[in-house]
């Protein structure tokens, strides 16, 4: 089994302040691992989808996701579904199954029904000065609830999760001299050039 506790203190240290979005990833990442009976991704067994979208609130689920799970965006496998909702659908490319996972509805509104949002995010604080007799009992919650009055936590489902194989090949680019991967080289004229370069060289 999967303690997302055991996670919290480098999840913090990872996403930089205390909120309770954070840790909703960790109980969310969790609870789907546990739900398919996998561990942490030390590779890229594991593939996350996750539905946050970009400039809403509490996208710094992802790092909860991000801390618990394994899937990261250096090793790529963590996605951006872009639907501006807080589901995490968690695919063990080994078996084939995938199980989705996403924070009641009521959990999430009694979130935002506090003075951290209300008196401080809304209105522009940055959730690291916002005093922590407003923040702890939040992560405290979010961190303590059973998983019944936090989660909905889906049915087992195939999914297949095919990746094209990573590439070691590269080149020097010959404007900037700065390493680049080979297919995304450029040519400009008898130059083979990285992307920025070409852009600058056809722009200006
Ligand atoms: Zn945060
Ligand atoms: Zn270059």
């Amino acid at each position: 089994m999967i303690d997302p506790k055991e996670s919290y203190e480098a999840g913090l240290k990872l996403h930089g302040h205390k909120c309770p979005a954070m840790p909703m990833g960790l109980r969310v990442g969790a609870a789907a691992m546990n739900r398919l009976g996998v561990d942490r991704s030390a590779d890229g067994q594991l593939v996350a989808l996750v539905e946050i979208g970009e400039h809403h609130c509490a996208t710094c689920f992802a790092d909860g996701i991000q801390m618990v799970t394994g899937c990261t965006f250096g090793k790529g496998n963590i996605h951006r579904l872009g639907y501006g909702k807080w589901g995490l659908t968690l695919i063990d490319r080994g078996s084939g199954r995938a199980v989705r996972v996403v924070p009641l509805a009521s959990a999430m509104q009694a979130n935002k029904e506090t003075t951290f949002f209300k008196e401080y995010r809304e209105k522009g604080v940055p959730a690291s000065r916002v005093p922590a007799e407003h923040v702890d009992p939040l992560v405290e919650r979010v961190m303590n609830a059973p998983d019944e009055a936090l989660l909905s936590i889906g049915e087992i489902h195939e999914r297949e999760w095919k990746e094209p194989a990573h590439t070691f090949a590269s080149f020097v680019c010959d404007l900037c001299g700065e390493m680049t991967v080979e297919a995304y080289g450029r040519l400009l004229g008898d130059k083979r050039v990285c992307m920025p370069c070409r852009e600058k060289a056809v722009s200006g």
